[in-house]
């Protein structure tokens, strides 16, 4: 059973300074991997603010320092450059894994965190995705659908490699009792996201910040359902912290057509911001929209904050970061 407390002094809990059970308030020892990242940057905020130790692994492949700088000076933190494709030697009572650019990581990084987790007794939590629903033919998504996910396309990487991940999990789970935890996280946005990383919410940001039309892909018809960061973190940790496996899905039911989309970027944003039509990329599916009835009645979460709402929260930190770089060209 869970007891992170067994951790503390096993592992040297009285060097790192871990406060003893009965003493007061005990701290968590807690790995992120994927911590330098947008999502996982949030994360480490939440649980050093509430007081735990956090230890980061990232490679910086797509992550950066400047996420977490705030935070160099806290002995509570920790960030070790490291890629989560070789093992790894720590002890911990979580394992938050977000490490994933594509399909090697999910497979061989999900192993390597599970096997620590399996040597450790530490609990561990999956970020999977919506994308193992594929472009899906049962709409809204729930957490039994098992997708409609082709292994051959240009998304397949990506799809499927989270797909074993999940599977490993689960196997680690069964067969060598790791207590697992996995989440399925929808279209995600905030301060701190990519700039350059292609996904639509930052593009259309950025897009209209650097007085660029919006590039909208095929007809602009097809939907996603946009969830803010801080959303997202309060449902990985109140995962982390139930008693239930998962999957489930995490992510804001209000869907919008790319269209939509665009309009309200241009509303909350630059009400002169203008589209411009691309051609769409292979096998985008058509909607994606979650059903989340099930974290709401295990979980008690569902998502706060809307589109309308959370835009805007992430428009200074895109300005300032867009105009650093032009600064740093010259311009
Ligand atoms: P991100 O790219 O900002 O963060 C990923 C982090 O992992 C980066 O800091 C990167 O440097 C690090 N990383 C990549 N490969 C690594 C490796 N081999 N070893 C160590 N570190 C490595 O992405 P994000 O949006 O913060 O996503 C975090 C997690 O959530 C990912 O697992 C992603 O699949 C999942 N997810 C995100 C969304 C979303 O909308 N943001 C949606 C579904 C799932
Ligand atoms: N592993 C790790 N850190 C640990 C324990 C295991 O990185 O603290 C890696 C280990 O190197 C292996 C993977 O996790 O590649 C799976 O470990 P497990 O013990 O489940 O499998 P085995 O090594 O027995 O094949
Ligand atoms: N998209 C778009 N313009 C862009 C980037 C993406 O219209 O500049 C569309 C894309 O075709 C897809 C949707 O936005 O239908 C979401 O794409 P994203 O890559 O953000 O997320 P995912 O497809 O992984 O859900």
């Amino acid at each position: 059973n869970y007891s992170p407390s067994r951790m503390s002094f096993n592992y040297g809990g009285g060097k790192t300074g871990r406060v003893p059970v009965g003493i007061g308030p005990r701290r968590l020892r807690i790995v992120v991997t994927g911590g330098a990242g947008f999502v996982g940057s949030h994360l480490v905020d939440k649980l050093i603010g509430r007081g735990d130790e956090v230890i980061v692994i990232d490679n910086f492949f797509t992550g950066r320092k400047e996420n977490l700088v705030h935070l160099f000076s806290n002995p509570r933190f920790e960030l070790i450059r490291h890629d989560v494709v070789e093992p790894i030697l720590l002890e911990v009572d979580q394992i938050y894994h977000l490490a994933c650019p594509a399909s090697p990581t999910n497979v061989m990084g999900t192993l390597n965190m599970l096997g620590l987790a399996k040597r450790v007794g530490a609990r561990f939590l999956l970020t999977s995705t919506s994308e193992v629903y594929g472009d899906p033919l049962e709409h809204p998504q729930k957490e039994t659908y098992w997708g409609n996910v082709n292994p051959i396309g240009e998304r397949s990487c990506y799809d499927e490699g989270k797909r074993t991940a999940e599977t490993l999990a689960m196997d680690y789970h069964r067969g060598a009792g790791v207590e697992v935890r996995i989440a399925r996280i929808f279209n995600t946005y905030g301060p701190r996201m990519c700039l350059d990383d292609g996904r639509v919410v930052s593009n259309f940001v950025a897009q209209t910040i650097r007085k660029h039309p919006m590039t909208v892909y095929g007809d602009g018809k097809q939907t996603r359902s946009f969830q803010y960061v801080s959303d997202l973190v309060d449902g990985l940790v109140a995962l982390m912290e139930n008693d239930h496996v998962g999957p489930f899905n995490l992510g804001n039911p209000g869907e919008f057509t790319m269209l939509e989309l665009a309009e309200v970027v241009k509303e909350v944003i630059d009400t002169s911001a203008t589209i411009e039509f691309k051609p769409n990329t292979a096998d985008d599916p058509h909607k994606r929209k979650p059903d989340i009835s099930k974290a709401k009645e295990l979980l008690n979460w569902e998502p706060k904050i809307s589109l309308r709402d959370g835009l805007p929260r992430m428009v200074s930190d895109f300005r300032n970061r867009i105009s650093n770089e032009d600064e740093g060209k010259g311009l």
